[in-house]
């Protein structure tokens, strides 16, 4: 196989145009979002094939996601489900800062189940990237998630997982063990340094530096970790080594899909055979290209953007 394929759960998002509280929100900004399908699109604009499945309501926002999709030439297997597509809510209560409400209960993408798998696909795959947030969705998607592991290890296709903790969807405690199931069935796995010790089940922020986080996450099974550390970059532990990835320094804006946008970077980079340095530099790129613009997705580069950011040249002529 030579693509990305993916599975989970996209929103609509409604993002307040102001910042403030968002019950004085005049106006709100209607676009789509979704840890899997953000990594599709970044992964896509980097040239590489990515497929996104995942369940859709019979609803507008459902059209929207698929427009979205297509046009940025993401293949999107898609059932679509008589529950609504879910929602969330983003409030930008300060310039830096935003909250989340989620509107994903009994939602379309919750109904996911491991028939939605069409066969061959994940077999076919080049990566199949799962995340943390699909098992807290429900049984159904829990055990799609499951099915995808086991099929893409079965037909010999690399497993890549992000853990991404979503506190208003399951406890610590809760994940951690399902984390670290996950960490035991992936090739490469991406944590934030909170996540990794959610898997890991260490509490004293502390505790461990991102090397010896990383490195007790390989012992779990990957060959390749990351622990993603924001403005301060990320530590990678591959085939033994520890690699630290400097943050590349930007002006940032929003925050959100920063992660995703590193992961896009990384597993193109791995699809298109690059080395283990390469991959993490383009990471650095993408991640910091995502934190220069409000949207979780619209910032990622296509190939001939990824210098933008380290040229001292500002006018492009
Ligand atoms: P999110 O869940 O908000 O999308 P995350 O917590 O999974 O993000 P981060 O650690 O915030 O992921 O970011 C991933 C990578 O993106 C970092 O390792 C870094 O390379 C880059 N990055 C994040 N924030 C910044 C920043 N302010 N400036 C430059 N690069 C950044």
């Amino acid at each position: 196989g030579t693509g990305l394929v993916t599975v989970g759960e996209t929103l609509g998002l409604l993002v307040a145009e102001d910042v403030g509280p968002l019950s004085l929100a005049r106006g709100m900004r209607l676009s789509m979002g979704g840890a899997e399908s953000n990594v599709a699109i970044g992964v896509a604009r980097l040239g590489v094939p990515a497929t996104w499945i995942g369940r859709l309501g019979r609803d507008p926002v459902g059209d929207l996601v698929e427009r979205h999709l297509l046009a940025e030439r993401v293949r999107a297997l898609v059932r679509r489900d008589d529950a609504p597509t879910a929602l969330m809510l983003r409030e930008r209560r300060t310039g830096g800062s935003s909250h989340v409400s989620y509107y994903r209960h009994g939602s379309a993408g919750s109904h996911l189940c491991p028939e939605d798998l069409p066969e061959g696909v994940i077999e076919g795959a080049g990566v199949v990237h799962l995340t943390g947030i699909t098992p807290a969705l429900g049984p159904g998607p829990a055990a799609t998630v499951r099915e995808a592991v086991r099929r893409a290890r079965a037909a010999g296709v690399p497993v890549s997982v992000d853990l991404n903790f979503r506190s208003r969807l399951w406890d610590a405690a809760t994940a951690g063990v399902v984390f670290r199931e996950l960490a035991a069935g992936a090739d490469m796995l991406f944590a934030g340094d909170d996540e990794a010790r959610i898997a890991l089940g260490v509490d004293d922020p502390d505790a461990a530096t991102p090397a010896e986080l990383a490195t007790a996450l390989a012992e779990l099974g990957p060959s390749e970790v990351v622990v993603k550390r924001g403005r301060h970059g990320a530590t990678a532990r591959i085939e033994g080594a520890v690699i630290d990835v400097p943050a590349v320094p930007v002006t940032a804006v929003d925050a959100v899909g920063a992660g995703d946008a590193f992961v896009a970077g990384y597993l193109a980079s791995r699809l298109t055979g690059r080395d283990v340095h390469e991959r993490l530099s383009t990471a650095a790129v993408t991640g910091a290209f995502a934190v220069t613009v409000p949207g979780d997705w619209e910032a990622c580069p296509r190939p001939h953007e990824l210098t933008l950011l380290t040229s001292g040249e500002t006018v492009h002529r």
